[in-house]
């Protein structure tokens, strides 16, 4: 096979090219991957011709990988993907999906602009790289089934699909699945659509989803800097701090902003269940009680909400049914705070 500079540029991080996988195993590997990805998200209508015509189209290489590489990559340069040769094609494993993924995602639009799933990459900048790859990693997860599990990241508990990969940008992409619904993230992810972004902006605000944007990639930056082998453990307290940091912004962001627009007292009932159900993805350190002041604080503002409504409501309503309407909701808002203990 000639050498080309691509396989140059893979030689030199550590990816030798062997020989190009046979098609008859190809084939099984691309509907193997595209059954297991439609039959994941059923309701989401993935197109199936379309996902195996695109992984058909690429080339696929046996290779040689150096340790600590997984055991496959897409290289978006030459659009060819490839696979360790200890890796067994007849099992896909996270490595082989989260890969055939990026394939997947890959819709060029023109010379200098590009969108990946959640990432754009134009001639001047790419951002949203890491929101992509935890959304990435996110799928690959579910594809395979796996559960939340706890983990212990130096400091901070959480809980994670990915003990493994990418574990704290995992669980932060659990945190915004929860609070903004998967099925719009998995559709973006997979077609490149803006509706996620959209919808962020939608809830929150440009800038919001910016921030949130930018700080995820601040985690995936430190992280790929590790390997250069300067500080370790300093740059692992920096990772760990920029994950709280990052996690703060997507909860106050989503917290503070949808508060401001209850209208109804079924939109307080919401956010109340949204607020108590957050604890579920929420990393945590010994220090980490910000949240728990913070969800505390807007328990209280949330009944002061609800009384206005309610004060709205019966104002806006004829004289006569007011007094049992007003007593019908007292109860309603009693049974409500009452329900559990925070
Ligand atoms: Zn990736």
């Amino acid at each position: 096979m000639k050498e080309t500079n691509e396989d140059k540029y893979l030689e030199d991080i550590g990816i030798v090219k062997i020989q190009e996988i046979d098609s008859q195993t190809k084939n099984k590997m691309v509907i193997k991957f595209a059954k297991m990805l439609v039959a994941t998200f059923e309701h989401q209508n993935f197109n199936y011709g379309k996902i195996t015509k695109c992984l058909l189209g690429t080339r696929m290489y046996i290779a040689d990988f150096k340790k600590n590489l997984g055991s496959a990559s897409y290289f978006y340069k030459n659009r060819c993907i490839y696979i360790d040769k200890d890796a067994d094609l007849n099992e896909l494993d996270e490595y082989i999906i989260h890969e055939f993924i990026h394939c997947v995602q890959d819709i060029r639009i023109d010379r200098d602009y590009n969108r990946i799933g959640l990432c754009t990459i134009s001639e001047f900048k790419i951002h949203g790289l890491a929101l992509n790859e935890a959304a990435v990693q996110y799928i690959t997860s579910r594809m395979l089934n796996k559960s939340l599990e706890e983990i212990n990241y130096r400091v901070v508990i959480l809980k994670t699909r990915s003990k493994e990969y990418y574990p704290l940008l995992s669980n932060l992409i659990e945190q915004i699945v929860y609070l903004y619904g998967e099925d719009i993230i998995v559709e973006s992810t997979i077609n490149g659509s803006y509706n996620f972004q959209e919808q962020y902006i939608g809830i929150c605000s440009e800038k919001d989803f910016n921030k949130m944007e930018l700080n995820i990639d601040k985690i995936l930056d430190i992280r790929n800097k590790l390997s250069q082998g300067v500080d370790y453990d300093k740059q692992i307290e920096k990772i760990v701090s920029q994950y709280l940091i990052t996690q703060d912004i997507i909860l106050n962001s989503y917290f503070n902003r949808t508060f401001s627009k209850l209208k109804s007292l079924q939109d307080v009932e919401l956010y109340k269940s949204k607020l108590e159900g957050i604890k579920d993805f929420i990393g945590y350190d010994d220090e980490y009680k910000k949240f728990n002041i913070y969800k505390e604080e807007k328990l209280k503002l949330l009944r002061n909400k609800m009384l206005n409504i309610m004060k709205a409501d019966s104002i806006n309503m004829p004289k006569i049914i007011s007094k049992n309407k007003i007593f019908e909701l007292f109860k309603y808002i009693r049974s409500l705070f009452m329900k559990k203990e925070y």
